[in-house]
């Protein structure tokens, strides 16, 4: 598969704010083609199948793996399943749509062996100690697997330098707009009113 004329990877550490700054996407940008993964997970209440996520069985799951149906999958947070099709993202590509995928690391390291010549950008947090805010911010996890997410977050830190573009998360719509242009697309003038973090 070629990077035409528009791959583009987002990925970053736990906690950054990828699905904000996706779902932002989504809500504000119908140009991109923000690519739906499909997961083993099951939906969140206002979810909606084909939409946010393909919403699949574990069996389900292994035999679209087993069949090479995935450009990539992994297991995020050793818990539910996620992976981008290949077909859907093909189409979009073929159709010359500019192409947003929001994945986890692992998968962006497999998007970059077998479509090298795509765009990653790596989304960060404007400082360590905001990291460290948004990992054990709601103060509902134990102090032993708050540690087990800093250092989780300091692994993921370290793979910045594997991308091309870095856009800081310190505001979910300019954060937005800096990857969008990055796309080569044009950002939307600024309205006044800041949309609320989800
Ligand atoms: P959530 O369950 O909160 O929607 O997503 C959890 C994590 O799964 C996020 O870090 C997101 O980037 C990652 N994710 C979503 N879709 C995919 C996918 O298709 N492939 C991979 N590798 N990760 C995904």
């Amino acid at each position: 598969m070629s990077n035409k004329p528009g791959l583009t990877v987002l990925a970053g550490p736990t906690a950054v704010g990828k699905g904000t700054v996706s779902t932002y996407i989504r809500d504000t940008y119908p140009e991109v083609w923000l690519s739906v993964s499909a997961t083993t997970r099951a939906p969140r209440p206002g979810e909606i199948d084909g939409v946010h996520y393909y919403f699949k069985s574990k069996e389900e799951f292994e035999s679209l793996v087993a069949a090479g149906e995935f450009l990539e999958w992994a297991v995020v947070h050793g818990q539910n399943t996620y992976g981008t099709l290949k077909s859907t993202v093909n189409e979009a590509i073929a159709e010359g749509r500019s192409v947003l995928l929001e994945i986890d690391l692992q998968g962006a390291r497999q998007v970059k062996q077998a479509v090298p010549d795509a765009q990653f950008v790596f989304l960060a947090p404007p400082s360590w100690e905001e990291l460290v805010r948004r990992l054990v911010g709601r103060g509902t996890e134990s102090a032993e697997e708050q540690q087990r997410r800093l250092e989780t977050g300091k692994v993921e830190l370290a793979a910045e330098p594997e991308f091309d573009h870095t856009v800081i998360n310190d505001d979910v719509r300019r954060a937005a707009d800096e990857l969008v242009s990055l796309m080569g697309l044009t950002p939307h003038p600024r309205q006044t009113q800041t949309p609320s973090a989800r």
